[in-house]
């Protein structure tokens, strides 16, 4: 199969159709996305932009860049109630800047590496405040410059709290799509630059939540359910050994 007869367009109505299947039964999206869609319901039912300022709620960039921050190397059912816990008492880069370091690794325990975490968000929190009025930044160079933000990070808050067009390539996106033979390529980096390349705009934005909900279901790491996936005929199977 050649990158340029890649059927995207049936590739992301089966993988919607069966997402809305999964959601169906009660599964939640993947965190970072679940939060944001929270957010973005909550500020939807605020009237006015007064009624919105007044409470203080978190902004959606806000909540995605603490999130993913929270996500790196943690399941998901614990980036959401860590996420949630320390959100609940610093909704605003100043709130966070008023906790002590050790209350909030405390908050975000057990995620992995929560003591670096704790670090990183209080100094991202300085700079934001310094730097950019309080606000989360809009740019991918100035995202990159916080301690602890790579390119997926700050691909994830410019499409999920932002959002604008970007690929957030995981290591779910990455994996699958060169399983499948869409890409070739070796790292995440380099699967971005191809997506960049020939997924159609509309499909930026959702392929990261919906691929990383079919790599926890059903195109996992290990032994794939190749048996009962929906993308079987889309499918080469590349470097897919064992499978169930
Ligand atoms: S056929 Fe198997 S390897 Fe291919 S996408 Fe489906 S589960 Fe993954």
């Amino acid at each position: 199969m050649l990158n340029t007869e890649i059927p995207w367009d049936t590739i992301f109505s089966i993988l919607q159709e069966w997402h809305a299947e999964l959601r169906s039964s009660g599964t939640e999206l993947p965190s970072v996305s679940a939060l944001a869609l929270e957010a973005s319901a909550s500020q939807s039912n605020k009237e006015t932009k007064q009624e919105r300022d007044a409470e203080k709620s978190p902004s959606q960039a806000w909540i995605v860049l603490v999130s993913t921050l929270i996500s790196l190397r943690t399941k998901d059912e614990v980036t959401l109630t860590s996420s949630r816990r320390l959100l609940a008492h610093a909704p605003t880069p100043e709130a966070l800047l008023g906790l002590e370091q050790e209350e909030i690794a405390r908050l975000i325990y057990p995620t992995g590496f929560y003591r670096t975490k704790a670090a990183n968000l209080l100094k991202i929190a300085d700079i934001l405040i310094r730097q950019y009025e309080g606000r989360v930044p809009e740019t991918m160079e100035a995202l990159l410059d916080l301690p602890g933000i790579g390119r997926k990070t700050a691909n994830l808050v410019l499409s999920e709290g932002f959002g604008k067009d970007a690929i957030c390539v995981d290591i779910h996106v990455h994996r699958i799509c060169n399983r499948a033979g869409w890409v070739d390529t070796k790292t995440p980096e380099e699967t971005e630059t191809a997506l960049r390349d020939q997924l159609p705009l509309k499909y930026w934005r959702p392929i990261n939540w919906l691929l990383v909900s079919f790599g926890q279901h059903i195109c996992r790491p290990q032994s794939p359910f190749c048996s009962r996936c929906p993308l079987a005929a889309y499918c080469l199977r590349r470097g897919v050994t064992k499978n169930r």
